[in-house]
């Protein structure tokens, strides 16, 4: 039907939509020209860890019957590519983890539920961090993730071939996952736009768990409308995930298109301090420049413990870890060593095999803060510092009703760079990891370049705050043309 595969993969997944339901083009030609720029164009990337085409294209047949029919649901035949941490039923589902790298899940994870019964096509998983620990996808087992905007640059991580597939234009949208800043700064690192909803938000069921107090599901697209689209389906209580929140959830497109007039933006002022590259401090400030020419106004906010939220974060975060990581015992599931001379050999060897470096360090962390001696020294001084920065969170948005700064520290940096100094790599996190703490919303959305590569602006909103983030970064795209880029060879 009609449209070259050129034309099909530079639109929006709201921009698909409209395509579908004109039948300009069917989800099976859509199909087929994205899967094969996924093992065209898109392979020297590594954004895959297993690509589903004939189930793709199943899902895509059936969707042209519902469309013919006029039956369809709000995401009827438009791609969608799942960060290979979601349980996918019948398909590889391996954390970026050897453990787990003959697991097949026998369930859905939610996520992938509510958008595959909305009518989303399914073309793969993607690549990431082991377990979703790393900031550059370099902890994968399966090899690092490339930047499509320079192949020698990490793309970020842990969500970095979800971040990586958007930018390159092999899909339109992407799920993540976000415990420190995994959906906000891949976003940031590659010009994509990325939103980490409110804890509870999303329901967790079927998320493979790294740190469950942290750990939220959200999205990676190429604009706001796409990422209201997809969260508009995601949200919403769960009854098998128990933190799952019983919130309502608003139509976050019908919440798009109101003006900024008014807008109350927070600013830190540590955000702008020496750890941030004046060249990435540039693109943030003009971005905000935008938003108070429409009217929005500035103002600045103190969050006093900010500072903390690095080492606090490295002390829950590994903590809840440690629990989380005990299943992997080669007894139930994934990798199992072979020929154990005994049950303690089993253990030690299949986890000795299972797990990369990241992952023990995160282990061996976790385990320490919890042991008896030491559990009052760090761990519960980190969960009374997690409250302290909480509160400052939430005095601020007495205040405001977004905070704004830059997502990452520096634009990509090369493959290679940090990963023999783990602080260096913990760092890059430093404006992120203060809204999982708090269980606050956040996004991500490109603001400008540095040195040619893409840089992040970021936002914070109050609990539930989504809608007020979703038409704030809607609102600043329709006036700038930043989130249009496209790296050069992935146009
Ligand atoms: N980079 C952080 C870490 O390594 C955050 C990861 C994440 O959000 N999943 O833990």
């Amino acid at each position: 039907m009609g449209q070259d595969a050129e034309s099909l993969h530079g639109r929006t997944l709201c921009g698909l939509r409209d395509g579908l339901a004109r039948r300009e083009f069917s989800s099976v030609d859509l199909t087929e020209a994205l899967l094969e720029r996924i093992s065209g164009v898109g392979a020297p990337l590594n954004a895959f860890i297993t690509v589903t085409a004939e189930l793709a294209l199943q899902q895509a047949r059936a969707a042209d019957r519902l469309l013919a029919s006029g039956k369809a649901g709000a995401l009827t035949g438009l791609p969608i590519v799942h960060k290979d941490l979601f349980c996918t039923r019948g398909v590889l589902t391996t954390c970026g983890s050897r453990i787990l790298d003959n697991f097949v899940s026998p369930y859905d994870a939610t996520v992938v539920e509510r958008l595959a019964a909305a009518g989303a096509v399914m073309l793969g998983k993607t690549n990431m961090d082991e377990f979703a620990m790393g900031s550059s996808n370099e902890t994968s087992y399966f090899g690092p993730v490339r930047n499509p905007w320079n192949a020698a640059l990490s793309p970020g991580g842990s969500s970095g071939g979800s971040a990586a597939a958007v930018a390159a234009r092999l899909v339109p949208a992407a799920t993540g996952t976000d415990t420190g800043g995994s959906i906000r700064q891949p976003a940031a690192l590659t010009g994509t736009t990325g939103i980490k909803p409110t804890y509870g938000r999303v329901s967790r069921y079927g998320m493979v768990a790294f740190a469950s107090s942290l750990d939220q599901a959200g999205v990676i697209t190429r604009c706001a409308e796409d990422a209201a689209l997809l969260l508009g389906v995601m949200a919403g209580f769960d009854p098998r995930d128990s933190t799952s929140a019983e919130a309502p959830v608003p139509d976050y497109l019908a919440g798009l298109g109101k003006p900024v007039k008014g807008l109350r933006i927070g600013i830190v002022r540590q955000h702008f301090d020496a750890g941030l590259d004046p060249a990435v401090a540039g693109p943030v400030r003009d971005a905000l420049a935008v938003l108070e020419a429409q009217g929005a106004t500035t103002v600045e906010v103190d969050l006093p413990n900010l500072d903390l939220s690095v080492p606090t974060y490295y002390v829950v975060a590994p903590a809840e870890a440690s629990s989380n990581l005990s299943r992997f015992d080669g007894v139930r599931y994934g990798h199992r060593a072979d020929n154990p001379k005994d049950l303690l050999d089993l253990y030690c060897r299949t986890r000795g095999e299972g797990f990369g470096a990241e992952v023990k360090r995160r282990i061996m962390t976790g385990t320490y803060v919890l042991s008896a001696g030491y559990y009052d020294a760090y761990y519960l001084k980190a969960q009374k510092v997690r409250q302290l920065i909480s509160r400052d969170f939430a005095s601020a948005f007495e205040q405001v009703d977004v905070i704004a700064g830059p997502t990452a520290p520096t634009p990509a940096f090369a493959l290679g760079d940090k990963t023999d100094d783990p602080i260096q790599m913990y760092l890059n996190d430093i404006y992120t990891i203060g809204a999982n703490l708090a269980g606050l919303p956040g996004m991500s959305i490109p603001c400008g370049f540095a040195g040619g590569l893409p840089v992040g602006l970021h936002l914070v909103g109050a609990h539930f705050g989504e809608s007020t983030l979703l038409n704030c970064a809607q609102q600043y795209q329709a006036l700038t043309d930043w989130h249009r880029a496209a790296p050069e060879g992935y146009a």
